[in-house]
């Protein structure tokens, strides 16, 4: 299975580094750059603040409101 590489803001998926940092804008990044998340590729991913897991990377940065949040936003446990 080949790696993937998750953009923290958005939680596209790419394929290798090169590709995320070269990607076109993110709509969900403050600097409208993708932002490597630099965890391990998981089976599932859990918000550090509220500790709700996702199945997919994408489903927890697009997923709904965190309450426990400061930015209103699921983040990844590293
Ligand atoms: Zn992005
Ligand atoms: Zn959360």
């Amino acid at each position: 299975m080949a790696q993937k590489f998750y953009c923290k803001c958005c939680g596209q998926s790419f394929s290798s580094i090169k590709d995320l940092v070269n990607g076109p804008t993110c709509v969900k990044s403050p600097s409208k750059k993708h932002e490597l998340y630099e965890g391990a590729e998981k089976t599932k991913y859990f918000c550090k603040w509220c500790g709700q897991s996702f199945s997919s990377f994408k489903d927890l940065v697009t997923g709904p409101t965190c309450v426990k949040s400061p930015t209103k936003k699921h983040e990844p446990a590293l």
